[in-house]
């Protein structure tokens, strides 16, 4: 078990004992002040003498006196209770998400160091290379080609991270302004079927499929999209684009015939920082960010991005812009 698990386990642990013995605190105090009640009538009524003519009003006077303190414990010990539960429950998932976003955090500046440190590597040997051998002219070219695929890669990494920084403290703002949804997916298409050429990249477009956006960042949404796809799904699968105008407005789906998502993670991967599976076993390279930053920019454009299950395997992503 992973230390994290553990501190958060003893925690949890510790957290649910004092709770118990707050609650059964009460409930002890409840029960002597009910002994402490039944007593001092008791003694009041010890206190008259029955051959006193008011005894028979003094004794209905000491009772509905019990009764009514006896409704008073009961009314305020069930709101102290209830309070204490519902306080307990509140603070107990507040920290318990406070404390799974720490760890995603953690995971997130490993994997962006990772993230980093990858590419600078290669690219750093393959221009040692380069400059140390004389290649033939087709073995340099692949080493060049190799090269920018890594830089490319270096780029959206940082991209994803400033713009996701700057989305979250509002200092981006959008440039909205009349595209063509189709043109934009054919640039990413062309760019992700010249960085991989031997990945199957498809796509069906509508003629024209007018949309009101920020260009960058509909350009960063679809790239996000295909290279999750193209990334999660086996290098022999296509991978499927498709842009259109719905009744409902310009619609964008990618699909691919990879693993698919569960469906109990179906909502989980659109959270920051959010990767499905162990950390420590993973192998895909990720940081979390790029679902996150797909939905808002859906939603800053008033769309929607939903997952559904392709067929046979594999997910569609699908962003839907309202008119
Ligand atoms: P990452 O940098 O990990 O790819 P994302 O936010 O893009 O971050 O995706 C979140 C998680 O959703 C991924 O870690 C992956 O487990 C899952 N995921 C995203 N796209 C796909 C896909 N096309 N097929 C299968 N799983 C996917």
């Amino acid at each position: 078990m992973p230390v994290f698990r553990k501190t958060l386990a003893v925690i949890t642990g510790f957290y649910w004992v004092l709770l118990l013995y707050i609650i059964a605190a009460l409930v002890w105090w409840f029960i002597s002040l009910e002994e402490q009640n039944k007593e001092m009538t008791g003694l009041r009524l010890q206190l008259e003498s029955p051959s006193n003519p008011h005894y028979a009003t003094l004794k209905a006077e000491a009772l509905e006196l019990q009764r009514r303190n006896h409704a008073q414990y009961i009314g305020e010990g069930t709101i102290f209770l209830l309070l204490i539960v519902v306080g307990a429950v509140f603070v107990y998932r507040a920290t318990r998400r406070q404390w799974q976003l720490s760890q995603q955090q953690q995971n997130f500046m490993m994997a962006v160091t990772h993230e980093l440190k990858t590419p600078i590597s290669i690219t750093k040997l393959n221009l040692e290379t380069l400059s140390k051998h004389r290649l033939d002219s087709a073995l340099q070219e692949k080493i060049i080609q190799k090269t920018l695929h890594e830089t490319d890669r270096l780029n959206d990494l940082c991209n994803n991270i400033l713009l996701a920084s700057r989305l979250e403290g509002g200092k981006y703002h959008l440039h909205k302004e009349a595209l063509l949804l189709n043109e934009i997916a054919m640039q990413s298409v062309h760019q992700f079927s010249g960085r991989l050429p031997d990945r199957k990249i498809m796509l069906e477009a509508d003629q024209i499929v007018p949309l009101t956006g920020d260009p960058l960042l509909i350009k960063m949404l679809i790239n996000n999209l295909l290279d999750n796809a193209l990334k999660y799904a086996p290098k022999d699968k296509p991978v499927e684009v498709k842009v259109f105008s719905g009744k409902d407005g310009a619609q964008l789906w990618v699909s691919d015939l990879g693993p698919g998502i569960p469906t109990e993670e179906k909502q989980l991967i659109f959270e920051k920082f959010y990767r499905m599976g162990d950390e420590q076993t993973r192998s895909s390279k990720g940081t979390g960010l790029g679902l996150y930053l797909c939905s808002k920019i859906a939603k800053d454009h008033h769309g929607n991005l939903t997952v559904a299950d392709n067929l046979p395997h594999g997910s569609v992503f699908k962003v839907v812009f309202k008119k």
